[in-house]
């Protein structure tokens, strides 16, 4: 869907500021200051239309969340969500990921969420990966040494990359499933690529790692 399409989407936004934050440069290493309550913090990157994180806000209301999503079009989807959701743990930031050591301190984040990232499956695309080396150089930065990373794919090229690529970098990796679909988690909340992909009989794969500290 185009913006043109949506022209009501800045005042949607700009209505809702008690979600999507509007200088949320502003707030680089004074996030929980955004929050009513102090806890820990949790970013999704590339939040999409929101189901994870309004899914997420709503069954852990002991952290703090923050999805962030690059096209204005899609994050009036995850307002949406978050609003319904009467949920007041969760923040959405209307920006690109590349941006991600001017938004956040050191050692801010407690876990970084990846679902269903672009699979930028060309060579000469590996640099926009949300696994290539420049943007785990900048998880490390802003989570905390301790602080995890967790990876949600259906697409198998992509989930091979970013092993490959955590592992170069010398991450520790704590899990890697291959099928999360095939045993039931009552605590995995499904993001809408993952709905869609599992309905059509294909494997979620899912990774967590962490730097080492
Ligand atoms: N997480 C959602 C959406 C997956 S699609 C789900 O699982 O259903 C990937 C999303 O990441 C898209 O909405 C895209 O706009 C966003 N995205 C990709 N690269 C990004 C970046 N560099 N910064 C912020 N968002 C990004």
């Amino acid at each position: 869907m185009r913006l043109r399409h949506k022209p009501w989407a800045d005042d949607y936004m700009k209505e809702n500021d008690h979600v999507v934050v509007q200088k949320p440069f502003d707030f680089k290493g004074n996030w929980q200051a955004n929050f009513k309550k102090e806890q820990p913090l949790h970013l999704e990157i590339g939040s999409g239309k929101g189901q994870f994180i309004a899914g997420m806000g709503k069954q852990h209301p002991e952290y703090n969340f923050i999805g962030l999503e690059r096209v204005k079009s899609v994050i009036v989807g995850a307002l949406k969500k978050v609003l319904d959701a009467e949920t007041d743990n969760v923040r959405l930031i209307n920006e690109d990921a590349a941006d991600l050591r001017d938004l956040f301190g050191t050692s801010e984040i407690d876990h970084i969420y990846l679902n269903f990232s672009d699979p930028w499956p060309k060579t000469r695309h590996e640099k926009r990966r949300l696994t290539f080396s420049a943007f785990l150089e900048q998880y490390e930065d802003v989570l905390k040494d301790d602080g995890k990373l967790t990876l949600k794919t259906d697409n198998r090229g992509l989930f091979e990359y970013s092993l490959a690529s955590f592992s170069q970098y010398g991450m520790i990796i704590e899990e890697v499933n291959l099928d999360l679909h095939a045993v039931e988690d009552p605590l995995n909340v499904p993001t809408e690529y993952e709905e869609k992909f599992a309905a059509k009989g294909q494997p979620i794969y899912r990774c967590k790692a962490r730097f080492k500290s």
